[in-house]
């Protein structure tokens, strides 16, 4: 008798590297859809409530702590592993330098920065994020501004020997190019930059060798496996699910990433490469890089 084919699939972590949850959205409800569809762990990011930004440490400490508890709450209730980015968002001071001035704004900013930076060494986070530069045009003047500000986080950073999750503009292989100028600057350890909503092309040279967190939208993982060589650097799946009640979904759900990661492996089958490349490539996505980067372990 001939056995019927054995259908391979992971068995290991499936891990989300950015996400945001909020109370006032969808919250453990969000993290209870991401487990039911198979995920294990996620790197839960600090999201800014742009209606009511932080204007001194205090009020930075206060927002950091909510997403603390948020994470506490997932673990505690949902029983998967949370690891927590905390820092000030790009587009926050962007807001901000509107309202105070450049100067006040890149003070609180970098406030926040050393904020977060106490959590990392404290390791109630694991990284500082999600930090960075505009993603939309801004005067030429702010432009310099945010890039002399991004080098300043980024020593920041290395001055903790802390990861670092970025918000950046997309304008292909220019934007990791430049980011890797900066980061070069600040001495920050390549392995420790991570790009986050990376695009789905992981070639060396479209993205300067920084490790990325890929946006898994439709058509992403044809991408990530034509793009992905096996000496390319670190890379992971992500959703940026903003866990927004005005716009529920965005940007990608919370069962994505479970079902990129089966999508993946059917993919990887199905064009004939070889099972035990894709159990070692799916083991450092979901746990020897993410605890190489952030020192880290998620069950
Ligand atoms: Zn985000």
């Amino acid at each position: 008798m001939i056995p019927p084919a054995r259908e391979w699939s992971w068995q290991g972590p499936i891990v989300d590297h950015h996400i945001h949850l909020d109370k006032s959205g969808q919250g453990i409800e969000a993290a209870k859809a991401f487990k039911a569809s198979g995920g294990t762990s996620m790197l839960l990011v600090h999201k800014p409530d742009f209606s009511s930004l932080p204007v001194d440490g205090e009020g930075y400490r206060a927002a950091y702590s909510s997403t603390l508890e948020m994470a506490d709450y997932v673990r505690k209730k949902v029983d998967i592993d949370v690891g927590v980015i905390l820092g000030p968002h790009p587009v926050a001071w962007d807001h901000q330098v509107d309202e105070m001035g450049i100067q006040a704004a890149s003070e609180i900013h970098l406030e926040a920065v050393s904020i977060a930076l106490e959590h990392v060494n404290e390791r109630d986070a694991v990284g500082l994020g999600e930090v960075g530069r505009p993603h939309y045009a801004v005067s030429e003047e702010r432009w310099r501004y945010a890039n002399d500000l991004l080098l300043d986080v980024l020593k920041m950073a290395k001055e903790d020997d802390s990861a670092v999750q970025l918000h950046v503009e997309e304008n292909a292989e220019e934007t990791c190019r430049s980011i890797d100028e900066i980061r070069s600057k600040s001495g920050l350890d390549r392995k420790k930059t991570v790009r986050h909503y990376a695009p789905a092309n992981l070639s060396d040279a479209f993205r300067s060798k920084l490790p990325c967190t890929v946006s898994v939208g439709r058509g992403s993982i044809a991408q990530i496996i034509d793009s992905w060589n096996e000496g390319a650097a670190y890379w992971g799946m992500e959703t940026d699910y903003l866990d927004d009640p005005r716009r529920p979904g965005a940007v990608l759900g919370p069962r994505t990433v479970p079902r990129r990661t089966k999508e993946f492996c059917d993919e990887w089958i199905r064009l004939g490469k070889k099972e035990q490349i894709l159990d070692e490539l799916l083991h450092r996505v979901n746990r020897d890089w993410i605890e190489s980067i952030y020192g880290w372990s998620p069950d």
